[in-house]
Formats: C-alpha cells, structure tokens, sequence
C-alpha cells in the first residue's frame, strides 16, 4: 500500500457493523430501468422512478468515493440495467481511477449483455477486469418466454464482444421450475467450452411480479444432488464473503456457484450494503431498514454522507428474512430486485 492509501485508512475507520462484519462491498445500483423484463425479476408493465429522483452521475462517484475512502475494497455496478444509464462509462472512469495504489481493489458490473458489445472496450479501459452476465436459457425461444423482450443474439454479441475486450465472464442463471431446469446441464457444459464460471441463483421473493413466484421455485439443494449423479462435483473453499457456494465440475472444469438464500442462511460473513440509484442505502437485501444518502448529501456534503455511513452501519441486521410464502402469499419485501440492485 502507498503511503497516501495507507495515511488515508488510518484515519478513517473502516466499517465494521455492530456484529463485527468489515463492510468491504458495495453494490452500486445505478438505474431501476431495464429493457427487459425477466418474469422473477419483474411484471410487465413497471413504474419506474422519476429521472429527478435519481442521483447524478457525479453523486454516484462522491458517495462510491465516499465509501472507498472507508476501506470498501470492491464495487459493482448494477441495476436494473446498468448500460442503460446515460453516463455509465463516465461513472466507470471515474471510479475506476481509484484502482490500484491500495484503495479499491474490484470494479465489477453485473448485466444482462444486450448493450455490452459497446460498452465493453471502455468498461476495460476504466479498469474493469470481470462482468457478471445473467443468461437464463440458451435457446432463443425461452430466453425471449423468461425475459419477456429480449433477444439471445443480442446478449450473445455483447458476452462476445466482453471476451473480444479481455474481460472475464461469469453467467448468472436463475434456475427455474418448469422453465430451465432442463438447460442447467448445457449451460454448465456451455459455460465450460467457453471458459466461463456459472452461478445458480434460487429466485428470492422481492417485489411483485405477474406470476406466483411459488411455482417457479426450485430448490438447488435438489439440483446438486441431481447433477452430482451426473458430474463429479469436488467442493472448492472459494468465498467472497458473499452468499455462493462453489464447486468444480470435474468433467467440464465450469467453476459453478450455488446460491441459496432460501434453503441456506448465508449471512454470517456478508461483507456488503447496497445503494439505490435514488441514493438509498440498505444494508441488507433482505430487509428494509435503509438511509437516505441523497439528503444527506445534498444537505451536507460529502463530510455528512462519512458521518451517515457510520449511523447506517449500526442498523445492518444479523440475517435476512426471506422465505418463499404458500402459495399467494405477498413477497418477502415489496421492493425490485432491480430497484435494490442485484
Ligand atoms: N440487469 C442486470 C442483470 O440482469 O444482470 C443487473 C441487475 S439484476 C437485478 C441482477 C441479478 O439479479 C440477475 O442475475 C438476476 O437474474 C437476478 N435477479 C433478479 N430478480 C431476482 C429474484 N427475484 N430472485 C433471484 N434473482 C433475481
Ligand atoms: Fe432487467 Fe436484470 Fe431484472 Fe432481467 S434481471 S429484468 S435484465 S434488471
């Protein structure tokens, strides 16, 4: 570390909440907007926020400073979709200047690829090294049923052009009940023949969509065991204080992650806050508890968002709350994944 970047965090603490985690990881949300509608994320028709309610794209880079400047080693960008936010690339630039020297470590993004072909050299030259694709079919038909809109070719031309730009790629999949749980096993060999590390995600009741989320679910406890039967799955230690549990399928080489909120707690080493693109700040995906960062800032500065992140952190709770309810029942929080950022 230099002797500016370690001055720096001596004197501002880091963040630690009030059970001893290190709040090392921010999600940055930088738009609710999307041009797809994946049926777990969203309904069909969607509010968004007012564009005047949104943090500037300057905001965003004082509060991502902000936290930087208190010891947050990794940022990702997301959404909704983040490549629809007008300013995304400058956003990148700017935090991006804060790789290297000690400070940040990561600047991640997380996208679902319709837009990534063009932004994908700039994201590379802000310092971006990996992006998160979520990809939930690879047959056009059922990617168009799950999205709603979109378009398989688009997202394939955008993971194409990321690898062309030298970026890493890890495929997001949410697995399905009835819609792709038969692709789980192409989509492994898929993501190995392309050198690609895949996440299972179980979907997480956020938000209301159009369709009972209840019948959709598939516990991946029960994928593993059947995919155990065909592979050979060796558990692999890799945590990112994050709530993935990883194995390597021997037979492909995929590093795959499993993400199971619901039939696992995985709070005990959750290392991260989240921002919403209106400047809220939640400490926990799963609870509602949150701080309003852009009051605080438009009142106060950046001095006043430092002395906020303190007060916000003694509100993290231990654990979430999800639960996948009976059939009908309301979701666990009524906000977006895309809202909270994913
Ligand atoms: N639009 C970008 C994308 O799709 O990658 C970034 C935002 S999206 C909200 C981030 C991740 O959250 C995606 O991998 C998506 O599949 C996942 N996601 C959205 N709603 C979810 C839900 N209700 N349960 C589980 N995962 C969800
Ligand atoms: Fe958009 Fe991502 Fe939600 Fe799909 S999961 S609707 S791509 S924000």
């Amino acid at each position: 570390m230099n002797t500016l970047a370690s001055d720096r965090e001596a004197l501002r603490p880091p963040l630690v909440d009030s059970f001893g985690r290190r709040i090392t990881y921010l999600r940055l949300s930088v738009t609710d907007r999307c041009d797809l509608r994946c049926r777990y994320c969203m309904s069909e028709v969607m509010t968004f926020l007012p564009r005047s309610e949104l943090l500037t794209i300057e905001e965003l880079g004082v509060i991502a400073d902000a936290f930087v400047a208190r010891g947050v080693k990794r940022i990702r960008l997301t959404g909704g979709e983040p490549l629809v936010r007008r300013g995304i690339n400058d956003l990148a630039l700017h935090i991006g200047r804060q790789l290297g020297g000690g400070t940040l470590d990561e600047l991640t993004l997380t996208t679902n690829a319709t837009r990534l072909a063009e932004h994908a050299d700039l994201l590379a030259e802000a310092g971006v090294r990996r992006v998160n694709v979520s990809l939930d079919s690879l047959d056009a038909d059922r990617f168009r049923l799950i999205t709603r809109t979109g378009e398989l070719d688009k997202v394939l031309g955008g993971i194409a052009g990321a690898k062309a730009a030298g970026l890493t790629i890890k495929i997001n999949m949410v697995a399905l009940k009835g819609l792709n749980e038969n692709e789980i096993e192409p989509m492994i060999r898929w993501c190995g023949d392309q050198g690609f590390d895949l996440t299972l995600i179980e979907t997480m009741p956020l938000g209301v969509v159009d369709e009972d989320r209840t019948d959709r679910y598939l516990p991946l406890d029960g994928v593993r065991a059947r995919l155990a039967e065909r592979f050979t799955l060796e558990t692999i230690a890799d945590r990112t204080g994050g709530p993935a549990r990883y194995v390597r399928v021997r037979e492909t080489g995929t590093r795959l992650g499993l993400i199971t909120p619901l039939t696992n707690n995985f709070c005990d080493g959750c290392n991260r806050v989240r921002l919403t693109a209106s400047g809220r700040l939640y400490m926990c995906l799963g609870h509602d508890d949150r701080i309003d960062l852009k009051a605080v800032l438009r009142s106060g500065g950046r001095r006043a968002v430092d002395a906020a992140l303190d007060r916000a952190l003694l509100s993290k709770p231990e654990r979430h709350m999800f639960r996948i309810g009976g059939r009908g029942a309301a979701p666990a929080l009524g906000r977006h994944m895309s809202v909270t950022g994913g």
